[in-house]
């Protein structure tokens, strides 16, 4: 299991950027108070001219390197969780620099997804994901599709039951995607990166929670699962088909929004996590996360991250070690550059 370095460390790094900008703008302004005393000299116009100059360039530079990103240049894994409200939506960025997005939020959050995207400088998605046919899951994939492009889409294979899915499926085919269906067995490796369905283990909820893509991403000694909004069900089946050492993980993306009809203690047992992510929206009408969820997980020791209360959370991790950065500890952009992408 990976070691882990608290959102502190995150915090303190973003700060000591921001105080870096404000102390530079605070020395501009001291120096043109000094020039109002007295004639300038043939120096101190120099001087001036000079700051100005320096001030242009960093401007120019803040802005330039706001718009995009290298995205694959600090040689870590990124699980991006965008803050999407009531939804899933996940960014997955290899070492090598492949992507990959679990979900995409409702169809009144692609504004904000396909920004989030296209500011890592990412110019088509290599993968989409699709864990279910929830509008919380996949509403804003077709907006994704057609901005950014995808070059592969992944679904549970349950057949589209009603006109938006139909449309959606179309929306793919015109675009030129290839599309894939998996279930329990299913693999993909990206690089380092592999990818393991354990379920669903059979179609079994017309497309439903219970047959939502269950996925563990195994990077080195480090592993994440993915459960989309699996129940105590299907949650059961994967219990039966795999040993609980095969379903340690270091992170669980926590079932249906912290429902109390996922997360059952069996599971928690096996998944045996050290950070439970939870991807839901603020004051949300069912309820979640369910309190009795969160004391699961804090009985077993495992620290709970709620986006509702967060916003986007970013994990970098090199395989061994694994780094959280809370949007509210300052702009993603600066964060992104002082681990080193940009
Ligand atoms: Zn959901």
């Amino acid at each position: 299991m990976a070691s882990i370095s608290g959102s502190k460390k995150g915090s303190r790094t973003v700060r000591t950027v921001r105080k870096k900008t404000a102390a530079s703008s605070k020395g501009t302004k001291s120096s043109k108070k000094g020039y109002n005393k007295g004639r300038a000299t043939k120096g101190q116009i120099f001087f001036v001219v000079f700051l100005a100059l320096i001030t242009v360039a960093l401007a120019i530079y803040w802005c330039v390197e706001s718009e995009s990103f290298n995205i694959a240049s600090n040689n870590k894994l990124q699980l991006h969780f965008i803050d999407v409200g009531q939804g899933d939506c996940t960014l997955i960025i290899t070492p090598e620099g492949e992507s990959m997005l679990i979900d995409s939020g409702k169809d009144s959050e692609s504004e904000k997804v396909i920004s989030y995207i296209s500011k890592l400088g990412i110019k088509t998605l290599d993968y989409m994901v699709i864990s279910h046919f929830h509008d919380d899951h996949y509403g804003s994939c077709d907006e994704v599709a057609e901005e950014i492009g995808v070059d592969v889409v992944i679904t549970n294979g349950a057949p589209a039951d009603n006109n938006t899915e139909k449309e959606l499926m179309q929306t793919f085919e015109r675009q030129g995607c290839e599309i894939m269906t998996a279930d329990a067995g299913f693999e993909l490796t990206l690089g380092e990166l592999e990818l393991y369905v354990l379920g669903p283990t059979q179609i079994s909820d017309g497309g439903g929670n219970n047959d939502s893509l269950v996925i563990k991403l195994t990077y080195r000694a480090s592993s994440f699962l993915f459960t989309g909004d699996a129940e105590i069900l299907e949650e059961e089946a994967i219990l039966d088909m795999y040993t609980p050492n095969s379903l340690s993980c270091d992170l669980i993306k926590v079932g249906h929004h912290g429902s109390n009809t996922s997360s059952s203690d069996d599971f928690l047992d096996a998944v045996d996590p050290s950070i439970a992510l939870i991807s839901v929206g603020e004051g949300n009408s069912y309820g979640h996360p369910h309190k009795s969820v969160i004391d699961s997980y804090n009985e077993r020791d495992v620290e709970v991250y709620r986006t509702d209360r967060l916003g986007d959370v970013v994990i970098l991790c090199d395989g061994e070690n694994i780094m959280l950065y809370q949007e509210k500890s300052g702009p993603i952009e600066r964060f992104l550059e002082t681990i080193g992408i940009g």
